[in-house]
């Protein structure tokens, strides 16, 4: 009819549906996630829109109903949501909203086949997956609060359509037409056994229609709020799983409930690898926060931003169930919960850095997130660097502060840190010679964050920590432990000349103690920025 709009999607979501439609086609069965995972975000977003605004208020029996049909070959999913205007429509199916394809296809290239389903939630692009088991998809949907209701249809080729619709109440309908080689996927069992697998945490009822009947087909339960004892160690994983977009199996799980002054039940997970999307593009923690079972929001920033890897949820009886965002913001609740929690967290890595080898997993995926802690938080700096591991001048693998400070040399008074790019790089660099031919252990740091935290942490237990670019010259302390070869010469001719010769580059030049095989090496004032750091302000166009 003339009142169809049709539209074209962006280039890049033209692409990205190719790429979700072929690179996950093993995973086809995680549709039925996503879509019911958005069906539950909108149940959610209303509920907490009502609080504020009595129009939304949600019906008494609020839930996400699936409805297969054989004959029409269709699957519907509707909920009582939020709803979408028709530019929400346009915009939320229409384009990518949160990162580029480039992005996208880039880690899909890169992860392994059993990964890539955990891709598409990371992604936020979830609802393109539709598009794996339909050749059509239609979207019928009115806003809460409006009268208005508008379809958009596609086949996923390249373009969409909207035309003016009709739906009773607020809410989304899902139309699946199936492809013929994803009929299992309008089978109630089929279904239902999707859906057990990870739904069941779901605050949102599901049911499923069933020979015109409606049976519930998850509990509904918050997981979280069971007792330890009553949780599998496969219950915690598929509900990681679902919380934190991954696919493998989390690194720490901690699980408890807080008592007292305050009340409030967590259950956060550590993963067990470093998410797709790089964690350092992410600023703020994502652990989710529910009052009385009731989802309210993912930013209240219950963690701070060093440990925002850390994914879960964090449930309170101490604040109102309507809570309004403004309150959110001023509550002294959230703030002391936060302490609580990071404290928790904080015991828990103390713990499991007790093993080496498991620890050393978690360290590499994210030790330079934790880092940043080191910088911003002097609350936490002693824990922080408790919790540090470092690569060594003398030592294989990972070693800590407090190894490096029991092997320290007896008249040894600083830790020695060597910040570069590149571990391989920084062991072979000139400036560690007369460090190695004494003895004296460096350690050596090559990442980012590397070149900022030393400025703010200057001492562990007592013992300076000094970059060895930095001035700090002095080794005559230390005896060689190996022949340094030919007596040295005398340098008082050569001195002046080179640095006349060399005058617009160093500020000066000087006979050192640290060379063994190198005949020059670049050194930074004892007070200012490091090499490093001066590396990086170059490069920042300073
Ligand atoms: P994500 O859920 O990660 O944002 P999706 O591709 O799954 O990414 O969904 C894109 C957006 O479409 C959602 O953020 C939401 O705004 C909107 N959306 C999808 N499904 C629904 C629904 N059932 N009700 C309301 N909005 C929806
Ligand atoms: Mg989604």
């Amino acid at each position: 009819s003339e009142t169809v709009e049709r539209h074209s999607f962006g280039a890049e979501v033209g692409r990205l549906l190719d790429l979700v439609v072929h690179a996950l086609y093993s995973e086809r069965e995680i549709f039925l996630r996503e879509l019911v995972a958005n069906a539950a975000d909108a149940v959610d977003r209303r509920r907490f829109g009502a609080l504020t605004e009595s129009a939304l208020a949600l019906p008494a029996d609020a839930k996400v109903r699936i409805s297969p049909d054989k004959d029409a070959r269709t699957l519907t999913l509707s909920d009582p949501g939020i709803g979408m205007t028709k530019d929400e429509l346009a915009q939320n199916l229409g384009t990518i909203a949160r990162s580029g394809t480039r992005a996208f296809s880039q880690s899909l290239a890169d992860a392994k086949p059993e990964e890539r389903p955990s891709l598409i939630g990371q992604f936020g692009v979830g609802f393109y997956s539709a598009f794996m088991v339909a050749d059509r998809v239609e979207v019928t949907s009115r806003k809460a609060g409006s009268d208005e209701a508008w379809t958009w249809a596609s086949e996923g080729q390249g373009e969409y359509t909207l035309a003016p619709a009709t739906r009773s109440e607020p809410g989304t309908d899902i139309v699946l037409h199936m492809k013929a080689d994803a009929e299992e996927y309008l089978e109630p069992i089929r279904l239902e056994t999707i859906l057990r697998k990870w739904a069941d945490h779901i605050t949102v009822p599901v049911t499923l229609v069933r020979d015109g009947e409606e049976v519930p087909s998850t509990k509904g339960t918050a997981l979280w709020r069971k007792a330890k004892s009553e949780v599998s160690e496969e219950d915690y994983t598929e509900f990681y799983r679902q919380v934190a977009h991954a696919f493998d199996k989390p690194w720490a799980t901690l699980h408890w409930r807080a008592e007292g002054q305050l009340e409030f039940t967590a259950l956060l997970f550590v993963p067990g690898m470093k998410p797709f999307m790089a964690v350092e593009e992410q600023r703020d923690s994502k652990v989710r926060l529910h009052v009385r079972r009731m989802f309210i929001t993912d930013e209240a920033g219950l963690l701070p931003s060093w440990l925002r890897f850390v994914q879960g949820v964090v449930d309170t009886e101490d604040l109102p169930l309507n809570v309004s965002r403004e309150m959110l913001q001023a509550t002294p609740v959230l703030a002391r919960i936060r302490r609580a929690v990071t404290a928790k967290v904080l015991s828990e890595l103390k713990t499991r850095a007790k093993d080496a080898e498991s620890y050393a997993t978690f360290w590499q995926a994210f030790g330079p997130v934790l880092k940043e802690g080191l910088w911003e938080d002097a609350e936490h700096r002693q824990d922080i660097a408790n919790l540090l591991r470092f690569h060594s001048s003398t030592q294989e693998g990972w070693t800590s502060l407090a190894d490096y400070v029991a092997r320290m040399k007896p008249n040894q008074e600083a830790i020695y840190i060597l910040v570069g790019d590149d571990v391989d790089a920084l062991k072979r660099s000139a400036q560690i010679e007369g460090f190695t031919a004494r003895g004296l252990e460096v350690l050596l740091l090559s990442d980012h964050v590397d070149a900022f935290w030393p400025e703010r942490m200057d001492a562990y237990e007592g013992k300076p920590i000094r970059s060895i670019t930095q001035g700090g010259d002095d080794l005559s302390a230390f005896e060689p432990e190996v022949s340094e070869g030919d007596a040295p010469a005398d340098l008082a001719d050569l001195l002046p000349k080179l640095k006349e010769a060399l005058k617009d580059d160093v500020s000066d030049v000087k006979a050192s103690q640290r060379l063994v095989d190198s005949a020059v090496l670049l050194s930074a004032p004892a007070f200012g920025p490091d090499l490093q750091m001066q590396r990086l302000l170059r490069r920042a166009g300073r």
